[in-house]
């Protein structure tokens, strides 16, 4: 069976690396040459509005997939009009992880708490939106972004200005600025038959908008069960097929939903060496109509994410028990390159051992376990 990608970076290279051992086959589709899963699929090269060119993705391929949420879904729905190709996860999953809006609402139709937020389509509508909703707030496009990308942060009212100087003339939204204790994910997987898995909680630090260190399990029974259930609400209401990612901000002891990515995501990486299935076979289990493979965990893990900068193999490889997975990247401030993981007997060991790592990698996190 061949699964078609729409984007080959790091997550479609990832999809490709737990796809070979179940026999599939992949064909990916992305703007440049010079792309992470092109050393290992062929690839379509073009603009992912290219019509006919998604439709010969399609053609060639049993199941579509994608590996970043930004593509036309009018433009997909077209493209594969009249084939038998499936598409999962479904568009309307995917529709809603492109536009934080259609997130919110959706937040709010299964009572899924979220930030306070308004949408906000002109400068007198932010000014109106600082006013009902308070400073500080967080001002972000509503479409394309992501690690941080697209977001202003609003203090004072002086801030405005700015704000709307830097994103104004996109689709925007405002919301509140989260004082939040900490950051998790629930990743959870949905088969075609109905089936569904998830992952333990996974406990997320970001720097300056981007992902850079996840552990899990991490422990905590009445977070954990909110998030399932605000999980199993989303993956239920989509009729998903696929791996998907909901990240929360906990405040006095509840989640508060940020924003859901109907694909597999940089908050699960440490299940490709943590669990006993990773997020990229689970997901790829269940969009060829396979058997879901067990979420457990093996042990306590730690993920860093490697950004900018890439340190050489054998200095993040001299750290005893620590996996390295290069995405092959040139090197950008602000860019993920890649990833290592470590696995511990005890949540102990792990926060131990992380901290090493961190160290090791001359990296310092405020407020690291
Ligand atoms: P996002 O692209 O929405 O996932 O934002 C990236 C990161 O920016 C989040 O993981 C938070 O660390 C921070 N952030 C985003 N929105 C807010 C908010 N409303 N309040 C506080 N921090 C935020």
């Amino acid at each position: 069976m061949t699964i078609g990608v729409v984007g080959a970076g790091q997550l479609g290279r990832m999809l490709a690396l737990a796809g070979y051992p179940l026999g599939l086959d992949f064909l990916f589709l992305d703007r440049s040459a010079d792309v992470p899963a092109a050393a290992l699929a062929p690839l379509l090269v073009g603009e992912f509005t290219d019509r006919a060119l998604l439709r010969r993705l399609a053609r060639r391929c049993e199941v579509l997939s994608f590996d970043w949420e930004n593509i036309s879904v009018p433009t997909l729905r077209a493209a594969t009009r009249g084939l038998r190709t499936r598409i999962s996860p479904p568009l309307r999953a995917l529709a809603t992880g492109q536009d934080r809006l259609a997130e919110k609402r959706l937040f709010e139709r299964l009572r899924i708490p979220t930030t306070r937020y308004a949408a906000v389509a002109s400068r007198a509508a932010l000014e109106r939106a600082c006013e009902r909703i308070g400073l500080p707030g967080v001002l972000k496009t509503r479409r394309l972004g992501y690690d941080g990308k697209g977001q202003a942060v609003i203090r004072k009212r002086a801030d405005i200005d700015a704000a709307w100087e830097a994103l104004g003339g996109a689709p925007l939204l405002y919301e509140e600025f989260v004082d939040f204790e900490l950051e998790v994910s629930a990743l959870g997987v949905r088969a075609r038959d109905g089936s569904e898995a998830q992952y333990p909680l996974t406990r997320n630090w970001h720097a300056g908008g981007i992902l850079r260190l996840s552990v899990a399990p991490w422990k905590s029974a009445a977070l954990s069960a909110q998030a399932r259930s605000h999980l199993r609400a989303v993956l239920r209401d989509f009729r998903y097929v696929g791996t998907l990612a909901i990240e929360f901000f906990v405040r006095d002891g509840r989640l508060i939903a940020n924003e859901l990515a109907p694909r597999v995501h940089n908050s699960g990486h440490w299940t490709i060496e943590g669990a006993v299935t990773s997020q990229f076979e689970n997901h790829l289990r269940a969009i060829a109509g396979l058997p879901l493979g067990s979420t457990a965990p093996l042990g306590h893990a730690a993920m860093v994410n490697l950004i900018g900068r890439m340190p050489s193999a054998a200095s993040v490889l001299s750290q005893p028990g620590v996996h390295l997975h290069d995405y092959g990247k040139q090197p950008r401030p602000g860019r993920k390159l890649g990833h290592c993981t470590l696995v511990a007997a005890t949540a102990k060991e792990r926060n131990q051992r992380a901290r090493a790592l961190l160290r090791h990698l001359a990296l310092s996190l405020a407020g690291a376990p």
